[in-house]
């Protein structure tokens, strides 16, 4: 979950029953390039993408398996899974082997690592898969694999937190599996630029949302990669050029909007392929009338897993649904309650941004 904070003027609830959840309307936010990094590595890098034809865009969306990502991917993870819990475990080692199982030979590390919280100290760790480290730059996917602590109702059920991360989580997962060929070649290809993978721990609060008690995972990892060297006297931190985090999303109808001037031409392109994608029939279950990602939004802010590496001056994509689901942090975030056409959508809108992205 992310809270979200008002800065000026406009309140505006994006969460019914979120006494706390206003949506904070800015001109642009927290700009890239004005954090601890200096210049925003987009400007250094100037990286433009590389349009698919419809025929690429047909292939690629083939490749995408919805089975296979409900089945293998999601199901395994709606567990509780809360820092420090068994389930927390279970779920980290599963990403860890989906990913290392992949032919494309990712790099994948654990960042762990133990904080004060007001359950005590308590055990973090954030995985971290990098396609090909020797890349200078790097397109970052991110989500929180942790599920937000809840005590269980009378009859024993859990919180299990589908679309809170479960789904993104699932989503990144197919991903790089069904592109799996394609990032293999790009790999052997030498680019100069390439994924990174990174699914949070503790990113809920356990108790109520502050600067201490919550982000865990992801204040711990900004910290880290802001003094971790990577290559060309850039740190780990200056050498994403583009962080785009996904979260809330799995129910149906989801509306996303921009939050941030500096990426809206990226935020752009997704709305483009959105609209390519109705055209060509490869979408279920969609509206033209009401797309995924909306045109005209303001400019608000939500904090999130995104919030310490957006401080440190990294470009920053905020995919998260709002009006939040109508779900949220309640025990009914099950698979029952999910969207599968919807989860196939924006799983082959983002496979068509990565490719485009890393010239796949
Ligand atoms: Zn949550």
């Amino acid at each position: 979950m992310p809270r979200s904070l008002r800065r000026c003027g406009l309140a505006l609830a994006v969460a019914a029953g979120c006494a706390l959840a206003l949506c904070l309307l800015w001109r642009g936010g927290p700009a890239a390039g004005r954090g601890e990094r200096g210049a925003a590595p987009g400007s250094e890098l100037n990286h433009k993408p590389r349009s698919l034809s419809s025929s690429q865009l047909k292939h690629l969306t083939s490749q995408l398996d919805l089975q296979r990502l409900w089945k293998t991917c999601l199901q395994p993870m709606l567990v509780e899974r809360y820092p420090g819990s068994l389930g927390n475990v279970r779920v980290r080692q599963f990403i860890m082997e989906k990913l290392r199982a992949l032919e494309a030979s990712w790099q994948v590390e654990l960042d762990a690592f133990e904080d004060r919280t007001p359950h005590g100290m308590v055990s973090f760790a954030n995985v971290v898969a990098t396609l090909d480290p020797t890349a200078t730059w790097r397109l970052v996917l991110a989500c929180h694999y942790d599920s937000k602590y809840f005590p269980r109702d009378k009859h024993g059920r859990a919180f299990v937190g589908a679309t809170d991360s479960a789904v993104p989580c699932s989503i990144l997962l197919e991903l790089v599996t069904a592109l799996d060929k394609l990032l293999l070649k790009a790999r052997g290809q030498g680019s100069k630029i390439t994924l990174q993978l990174l699914f949070f721990d503790g990113e809920e609060a356990f108790q109520e949302w502050s600067k201490t008690d919550s982000l865990y995972g992801a204040r711990h990892l900004a910290e880290h990669m802001g003094r971790a060297p990577h290559l060309q006297g850039i740190t780990q931190l200056q050498a994403i050029s583009l962080f785009v985090l996904l979260d809330l999303l799995g129910a149906p109808r989801p509306t996303i909007q921009n939050h941030f001037l500096a990426t809206a031409g990226w935020f752009k392109r997704l709305i483009s392929i959105e609209e390519r994608m109705h055209q060509l029939s490869l979408l279920q279950s969609h509206s033209q009338e009401q797309p995924y990602f909306q045109r005209d939004s303001p400019y608000g802010f939500i904090e999130d897993d995104h919030t310490p590496f957006l401080r440190k001056g990294v470009p920053v994509l905020h995919l998260i649904a709002t009006p939040f689901p109508r779900v949220w942090h309640t025990l009914e975030d099950t698979e029952a309650n999910l969207h599968p056409p919807t989860v196939e959508n924006l799983s082959k809108i983002l496979a068509a941004f990565l490719a485009e992205y890393l010239w796949l």
